[in-house]
């Protein structure tokens, strides 16, 4: 049987092997119950434990305030896309977004399906490489809310912790999907942070939000039951069958963070594997990154050679090396190291070496 790689997938992505040994463990008898997460009653204490443990240690790793509502959601970070102006897009029915890519852009053109959907930036104009920077005043007074994507997945790029719009009164909203548990972010900037859980938590399918109480329950009147929080805040995420077993998931994986070190842990390892690529990147001969310095994201690395044959090359041979999915997204081209908190330092490593003997074998085939 082959090894386990490392798998620089952008999502769904590599999870720590500790996590993944223990559910193995687990599989056949939970805690002796005689089955099964996959197999267990979404009614049994059995369960109730598992999602309010995953719930409390989420809670407790993202320091979330106690006048936010945690739900485990259904439907992929795609489904927010409609639920966030359902839900929210209900006063003035204006709500402010700020382009920085495929994902935000995504959930702009849904917003606009339900109300006023305004982009207030966007960095479309460079292929999304940088962050626009945005004042208060340049978000309506009116507006229901202010969406952001907090780490840009295809093209790399972040806002950083520091650097959060203000939005005054405004709630705003973040797609957290790719950054969740990377660096410790100040929950009270925002009114509804959610993320997807594929990327940095568990499996696909799964969404976990942090929502402020007074955000929840003010939904339009043609708002689906299922995809109304309040429907999902009010049976404590049990309002159907939830994805139990990605439940159980992300709660081991949310153990998993908080043995080594918390999200300020993770943060500490994050920013030196990222620190270590960017580095190699800059002083390389052959590859580059794509996109500014000050808004580089910790968890997606693009880089490219600037020759489609090299690069294909590169895939390729990466992949025979063991480090795989390092293929760039179809929109930008060139690679990707998606580098979340399950990724090692040792994978990093592998990678930089790699790069570097590839630069030393093919360097004279780049024509410059
Ligand atoms: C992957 C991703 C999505 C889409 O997630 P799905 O679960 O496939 O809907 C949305 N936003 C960001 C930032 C992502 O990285």
């Amino acid at each position: 049987m082959k090894d386990r790689v490392y798998n620089f997938s952008a999502g769904p992505s590599q999870l720590p092997e500790e996590v993944l040994r223990e559910a193995a463990d687990e599989m056949l008898n939970y805690k002796g119950t005689g089955m099964s997460v996959m197999e267990m009653s979404h009614r049994s204490k059995a369960f109730q434990d598992i999602i309010d443990h995953a719930s409390d240690t989420f809670r407790e790793l993202m320091h979330i305030p106690d006048d936010y509502e945690i739900l485990f959601l259904q439907g992929g970070a795609s489904q927010q896309f409609s639920a966030i102006p359902l839900n929210l897009m209900n006063g003035s029915g204006k709500a402010d977004y700020i382009i920085t890519g495929q994902w935000a852009k995504k959930a702009f053109n849904e917003a606009k399906r339900y109300g006023d959907a305004r982009a207030v930036a966007s960095s479309e104009d460079k292929t999304y490489s940088y962050i626009p920077k945005v004042k208060k005043e340049d978000f309506r007074e009116d507006a229901d809310y202010v969406y952001i994507c907090a780490n840009n997945t295809i093209y790399g790029t972040r806002f950083k912790p520091d650097e959060i719009p203000d939005t005054g009164d405004i709630p705003l909203v973040a797609d957290f999907s790719s950054l969740i548990l990377s660096e410790p972010f100040d929950i009270s900037k925002f009114g509804v942070i959610y993320a997807g859980a594929q990327k940095n938590m568990g499996p696909a399918g799964v969404v976990v939000a942090a929502i402020r109480k007074d955000l929840i329950g003010n939904a339009r009147e043609d708002t689906p039951t299922m995809l109304n929080w309040k429907t999902q805040a009010d049976a404590g995420s049990l309002y159907n069958t939830p994805p139990t077993y990605g439940i159980y998931i992300c709660g081991k994986v949310f153990d998993w963070v908080k043995e080594n070190g918390g999200v300020e842990g993770m943060c500490e390892i994050n920013k030196k594997k990222a620190g270590m690529l960017y580095d190699f990147l800059d002083n390389s001969k052959m590859f580059k990154g794509t996109v500014v310095p000050e808004d580089r994201s910790l968890m997606n690395v693009p880089f490219v050679i600037g020759d489609e044959e090299l690069e294909k090359k590169f895939v390729k041979e990466a992949e025979e090396a063991g480090l795989v999915n390092l293929k760039g997204h179809r929109t930008v081209g060139g690679m990707r190291a998606s580098i979340y908190n399950a990724m090692p330092v040792e994978g990093v490593q592998a990678l930089i070496d790699f790069m570097q003997k590839f630069e030393e074998e093919n360097i004279d085939q780049l024509e410059k």
